[in-house]
């Protein structure tokens, strides 16, 4: 992993939180973590872990990421389970419950647990709590998905490992649960420095652009994601063949593939077939770290849409905002802490109305680079890398004070 160092993000932040997490950072380094998730690359989680990993571990905690194993068969499984927890109708058979439980303990013959703290990012490894016993770890249980109104039946066999661990941390108060251990809300973040977030020139995003074969003639609308029925990439071709009736402009549809996520190829599939005959649409199947190119396409957007059926947080939303792009996205999950309607971008609840807010911004330009500034201004303020890393760095020293109203530091 690349070196980070803390004094890099000194220009982006303000002195005092910047102060806060240097204190906050002698006061646990040497502590031993271990985070564990579902895949090294793709979708939000290992975004995050890629970049707050090495910053944790340059701070004097000791990071150690590792990536549970799974066959396409578990991963079937755990798709299934997102899709339960984000509130859809899904069938769950006792053989998908057999296939989950097996994983788990596959995965626990090959695992230590000798850490101080120890998270688990979303279903798939929960049931490492399994391990608790043997350890002397602090166990949390960190849930990326919009835990609001999940499927019962799925939400009450992960309750099972769930209420095992010390404590959970959810993305805000809106996906709460009924839980018998403390329950911490943290926001994801994005990292200001990073590959896919870094300033560039204009020469950079232009090479991309002509990389992919993609023009800078007619306004770009893009909108960045895994290929997943989820985030309605069918729904979002739509909208802009409306736009595209009073508009000249061109669509980019950017995604890949995560090694947890089996049903990319299909989706794929079906966002091919609705952009066949149109040359102004653009099907970017990426492979993974595609970072750089990512970053160049989200500058040369004049909107960013995000039209997710449902969602966790979106970090691609948080991408955009940073990059001064007013952005067009559903009203749904941790969307609506990002985008705040009217000032930062735009929310919507239909293709009709992301077609008319697209038509809007396009046409209204002056209003478009505003919104944009105040977007970047929201993320600076909520949503950077440092932000999380001094929750983090809290949470660590919380852990070690159970029931103390106040911990002296
Ligand atoms: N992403 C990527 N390559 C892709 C698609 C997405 O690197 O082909 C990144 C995207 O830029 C963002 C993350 O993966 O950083 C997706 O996180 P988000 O929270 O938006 O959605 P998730 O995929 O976790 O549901």
């Amino acid at each position: 992993m690349a070196k980070i160092r803390l004094e890099d993000y000194k220009p982006i932040i303000r002195t005092q939180n910047f102060d806060e997490i240097q204190l906050l950072a002698e006061k646990v380094s040497g502590r031993q973590m271990k985070m564990v998730n579902s895949t090294a690359a793709g979708g939000g989680v290992a975004e995050i872990l890629n970049r707050l990993v090495p910053l944790m571990n340059e701070l004097g905690v000791h990071v150690r990421w590792e990536v549970i194993k799974g066959s396409g068969a578990f991963f079937g499984v755990t798709k299934a389970f997102h899709n339960a927890i984000h509130g859809q109708k899904v069938e769950i058979t006792q053989q998908m419950l057999d296939i989950f439980k097996e994983t788990q303990e596959a995965n626990l013959a090959d695992m230590k647990f000798d850490q101080d703290v120890v998270v688990i990012h979303d279903p798939q490894p929960v049931g490492l709590i399994e391990a608790k016993e043997k350890s002397h770890a602090k166990w949390v249980w960190r849930c990326h998905i919009d835990s609001s109104h999940p499927d019962e039946r799925v939400w009450n066999f992960l309750k099972d490992y769930i209420v095992k661990y010390d404590a959970s941390m959810f993305h805000t108060p809106w996906f709460a649960k009924q839980l018998p251990i403390p329950q911490y809300f943290i926001y994801p973040a994005i990292d200001p420095l990073s590959e896919k977030n870094r300033e560039l020139t204009r020469s950079e995003i232009e090479a991309v652009l002509k990389k992919h074969k993609i023009t800078n003639d007619k306004p770009i609308i893009t909108q960045i994601s895994r290929f997943d029925y989820l985030k309605d990439p069918v729904g979002v071709i739509a909208a802009y063949k409306i736009v595209k009736k009073s508009i000249d402009c061109q669509l980019i549809l950017a995604g890949g593939a995560a090694s947890d996520d089996p049903e990319g190829a299909q989706v794929l599939a079906e966002v091919l077939k609705a952009s066949e005959g149109d040359k102004d649409i653009h099907i970017l199947n990426l492979p993974p770290f595609s970072d750089f190119d990512i970053n160049a396409l989200q500058r040369a957007s004049v909107v960013v849409v995000q039209k997710s059926l449902r969602e966790g947080f979106g970090l691609t939303v948080s991408e955009a905002l940073w990059k001064a792009k007013p952005v067009v996205a559903s009203a749904v999950g941790g969307i609506t802490l990002q985008v705040i309607h009217n000032v930062t971008g735009m929310l919507v609840h239909s293709v009709e109305g992301c077609a008319y807010q697209i038509r809007y911004l396009l046409n209204n330009p002056k209003i478009a680079k505003q919104m944009g500034i105040y977007a970047r201004e929201h993320v600076r303020e909520k949503f950077l890398m440092t932000r999380l890393l001094r929750n983090y760095l809290l949470l660590i020293l919380t852990l070690h004070h159970p029931k103390e109203d106040v911990i002296q530091i």
